[in-house]
């Protein structure tokens, strides 16, 4: 009796779930260019159906059946995007401009509250711009805030990308600011400090168990130009910390992302295992090699590298050219080699009043095909943050993250820093073309 009872909720219950997907809003969109973030080339007039928050079907408009009761949106004189992934932001920073006070404003003048004010104008401003998506590598101090905004806009209280968050980072005695004060002063620093592979383990899974979906770790610090003009890093874990941290959050089933310019805490990132470089300003051949090798991901951020030099005859502005030049070096060389790259700004560090699409240019500049680049803020990232199908593409079961621009960003890789409509999860954020 009970058994029948069960069964018959149970039955209930699935027919509850149909109804509730058939009776789900139905979207039809017409895409006069469709980039589905995949293919390596675009499709004329094609029809989206979206059910609810994800994608039925994609068709040829000549073949396609609007099915009834749908919303129609015309984006036929536009060309039509999957929502833009970028994999390595702040929300929780904004601009380091020494006017501002610098870095060490951020953190030392404003309340929290201040801070999470501010970071939810950020997530924000990205959703407009078509970024659905945000890997957000650390607070700089604001502890395990982003995963307040994360849930935020999960809840449905502000707007914001899908959040991918690292909470507080990680690094080392001498590995990150506050510093520069007073030797007695006891200051707050940016990320959590560990010594030791015992405190490194310890510090992965208080974040992890706090909410993080990745662990951001620091293996390079500061950087100057050498007695020959080479581009020198301060390393910071040793291999056996940062395998401590990689073999916990393997462990978890999450990644780890590596800031490393060059050196000695970039070999140290690629044999402690990490999952993706950060930045990457120098590359040796033999590291590419291993990176090949291991699978890992190359986030170059390459723009917050190209703007804002120090003056030409000062140490800082021969170290700013320096990290361009090689940069530029090491982009070029995992491109041919084939790397995986993946799109990302550092948002944050660029106040968040600039174009993120700004990136797209500058990978453009360096070599890499439109179509390509376009694919590593979409299909490509979602294949390092373990979405693919879901988020990236324009596909039958992918999440119903569409944006849409003016023109032909094949033909000009700028025009994405003027997306004109942006639906996320099914829900219209933005339409200039009402
Ligand atoms: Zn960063």
């Amino acid at each position: 009796m009970r058994l029948r009872l069960a069964l018959l909720s149970l039955i209930c219950l699935m027919g509850w779930a149909s109804a509730q997907t058939a009776s789900a809003p139905l979207t039809v969109i017409r895409a006069g260019t469709l980039i589905d973030g995949k293919s390596d080339v675009s499709r004329r007039d094609q029809v989206i159906v979206i059910r609810g928050n994800r994608i039925e079907s994609v068709t040829d408009a000549a073949k396609a059946s609007v099915p009834g009761g749908a919303t129609i949106i015309d984006l036929s004189q536009a060309t039509v995007l999957p929502g833009l992934i970028d994999s390595h932001t702040h929300i929780f920073l904004q601009g380091e401009d020494p006017a501002e006070g610098g870095y060490d404003a951020n953190i030392l003048k404003y309340p929290l509250a201040f801070r999470a004010a501010r970071a939810t104008v950020s997530a924000r401003r990205a959703l407009e711009q078509g970024f659905t998506t945000l890997r957000d590598l650390e607070t700089e101090g604001a502890g395990y805030g982003d995963v307040g905004i994360q849930q935020a806009i999960n809840g449905g209280y502000i707007p914001g990308p899908r959040m991918i968050v690292a909470t507080r980072a990680i690094s080392t005695t001498g590995g990150y600011p506050l510093e520069g004060y007073a030797p007695e002063l006891e200051m707050p620093k940016g990320v959590q400090i560990v010594d030791g592979p015992v405190e490194a383990r310890k510090a992965a899974r208080e974040q992890l168990d706090k909410g993080a979906d990745w662990i951001k770790v620091y293996m390079t610090h500061r950087s100057w130009t050498g007695k020959n003009g080479e581009l020198v890093s301060q390393p910071t874990l040793t291999v056996e910390e940062l395998r401590a941290i990689v073999d916990e959050t393997h462990g978890w089933g999450k990644k780890v992302a590596c800031h490393a310019y060059n050196g000695i805490g970039l070999q140290r990132a690629l044999d402690g295992g990490c999952d993706s470089i950060e930045h990457g300003l120098e590359i040796t051949d033999a590291q590419i090699a291993q990176m090949l090798k291991q699978g890992t991901w190359y986030c170059p951020t390459l723009a917050v590298y190209f703007t804002d030099w120090a003056p030409a005859d000062t140490a800082a502005g021969q170290r700013d050219r320096k990290r361009a030049s090689a940069h530029e070096a090491s982009f070029r060389k995992a491109l041919q080699a084939g790397v995986k790259i993946v799109f990302g700004t550092d948002m944050g560090g660029i106040p968040w009043s600039e174009p993120i699409a700004q990136e797209f240019s500058r990978m453009v500049e360096l070599g890499m095909k439109p179509m390509d680049a376009i694919k590593s803020a979409t299909s490509r990232a979602a294949d390092m943050l373990e979405m693919q199908g879901e988020i990236g593409v324009i596909a039958p079961g992918a999440y119903a993250d569409v944006v849409a621009l003016r023109g032909d960003p094949l033909q000009d890789i700028k025009l994405l820093e003027n997306v004109a409509f942006v639906m996320k999860d099914g829900k219209v954020f933005r339409n200039d073309w009402k």
